[in-house]
């Protein structure tokens, strides 16, 4: 019969890279919890609507790339292709606003986007996230930024750039677009397709286009930095400054753009130098005015959002990933059938003291027992017959170092931890 493959863009995580995860996971709750922010648990779909107010029908996630289905009671609903939108919904939804004026939340969660599966793209991939509600200030900003910083660098990741921008905001954008239209209007046949068709409507996606033809034509254009307002512009400059006094270096880019009428002055990106074109390790910036777009009260905010696969393909890259893989503390190896009891009651009584503990499950030989302990990567095995259950003197063997020795079955719990205490921690 034809098996069943898994679908194409999506992954499977085996137990020989689970481990990697878990250090990963782990890695981002301390440090959130270091900064304050909570976890938010959004659902994996949402009303299709959500993500084309909260993303923006012109973006190609919600053009192309959602996983859109209508259930049986006819409702369009959405996979989940980003964070911000499900984490500013439930914050509506709940009045979270309104029960303290900060809100610090991040998320830990897959996503789903139909794009062109290659090396660091996915169609299921997994993203953390932070997302700060409430305050306006450039200090909040830095905050994310920092945070972002710290889980890379808590990992030992260092080969990364952090490329900064401003995008500006509602009472100086529009002036500036009117500027970008009238440079590019005269240029418009040199520009793609996707620009050209733009060009009324988000002009400012110009800059993130990757056609070699667009990209020559923006080189001189006017750029957003140097149209911001003043409010806009004290915010920026600092931006920088509280950076630059915490010794974080970035590259202004003013390529990075965020179409969107929502997003607000800062956005920022970090990029791995370690990995090849998809080099984008996560984005983020400021977005004061999706809370409104999404119904709730006007409400200044800013986050980011992390891939974990392309944060993985670097700690691999760079030999920072050890062995993450799980180990036994026990592999019980019993001859016969008495001692396979013996090994089943004793595995429990292992278990319910906080030692992990496992037994044949086969029947097996000795040596195909030792074999699977082995496999297992366990610490240490019990080898036991009915000659040491007479006895109660048991054979207790370091697999990790080849020695071996003698323990009282009386005080099995006892000496066992004894032995792992002293060789593994
Ligand atoms: P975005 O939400 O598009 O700003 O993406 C934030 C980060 O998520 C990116 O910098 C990538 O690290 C990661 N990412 C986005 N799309 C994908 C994808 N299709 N496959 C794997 N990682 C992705």
């Amino acid at each position: 019969m034809e098996t069943i493959q898994k679908i194409k863009g999506t992954h499977d995580i085996l137990p020989d890279t689970s481990g990697d995860w878990r250090l990963l996971e782990k890695t981002i709750h301390r440090i959130m919890q270091r900064y304050g922010f909570q976890e938010i648990r959004t659902p994996i779909f949402e009303a299709t609507n959500l993500f084309a107010r909260g993303i923006g029908q012109l973006t190609d996630i919600v053009s192309k790339e959602m996983y859109t289905f209508e259930d049986r009671g006819k409702k369009s609903l959405t996979l989940k292709p980003e964070g911000t939108a499900p984490v500013i919904r439930a914050f509506i939804e709940n009045s979270l606003g309104e029960k303290r004026p900060i809100n610090k939340l991040y998320y830990i969660s897959p996503m789903f986007r139909q794009e062109n599966p290659q090396a660091g793209r996915f169609r299921q991939f997994h993203q953390f996230g932070a997302e700060l509600i409430g305050s306006p200030e450039p200090f909040a900003d830095v905050e994310t930024i920092l945070n972002v910083l710290d889980i890379y660098k808590s990992l030992g990741l260092s080969s990364f750039t952090i490329k900064l921008n401003s995008v500006g905001d509602e009472n100086c954008r529009e002036q500036y677009k009117n500027a970008l239209r009238d440079y590019l209007r005269p240029r418009l046949s040199k520009l793609c397709k996707t620009c050209q068709e733009r060009f009324e409507s988000n002009p400012m996606r110009v800059f993130d286009c990757k056609e070699a033809g667009c990209i020559a034509e923006t080189e001189a254009a006017p750029r957003m930095l140097d149209h911001l307002d003043q409010a806009s512009a004290d915010h920026f400059e600092k931006v920088c400054a509280l950076l630059d006094q915490h010794q974080v270096a970035y590259e202004l880019d003013y390529r990075l753009v965020r179409g969107l009428d929502y997003y607000t002055r800062t956005a920022y990106e970090v990029v791995s130098n370690a990995l090849g074109s998809q080099n984008a390790l996560g984005g983020g910036g400021r977005y004061d005015l999706l809370t409104q777009e999404l119904g709730g009260k006007p409400t200044p905010a800013v986050g980011y959002a992390a891939g974990i696969e392309r944060l993985l393909m670097v700690l691999r890259e760079e030999k920072l990933l050890t062995d993450n893989s799980l180990s036994l503390d026990v592999f019980i190896a019993s001859i016969g059938e008495k001692a396979q009891e013996w090994a089943s009651k004793t595995a429990r009584l292992l278990r319910d003291n906080e030692i992990s503990a496992d037994m044949d499950l086969l029947g097996r030989s000795l040596k195909a027992q030792m074999k699977e302990a082995n496999r297992s990567n366990a610490k240490f095995a019990l080898i036991v017959g009915e000659q040491e259950l007479e006895s109660g003197q048991l054979t207790l063997r370091n697999l990790q170092q080849s020695e071996q020795t003698e323990v009282n079955s009386a005080d099995l719990v006892g000496a066992i931890r004894k032995h792992l205490d002293a060789k593994f921690k």
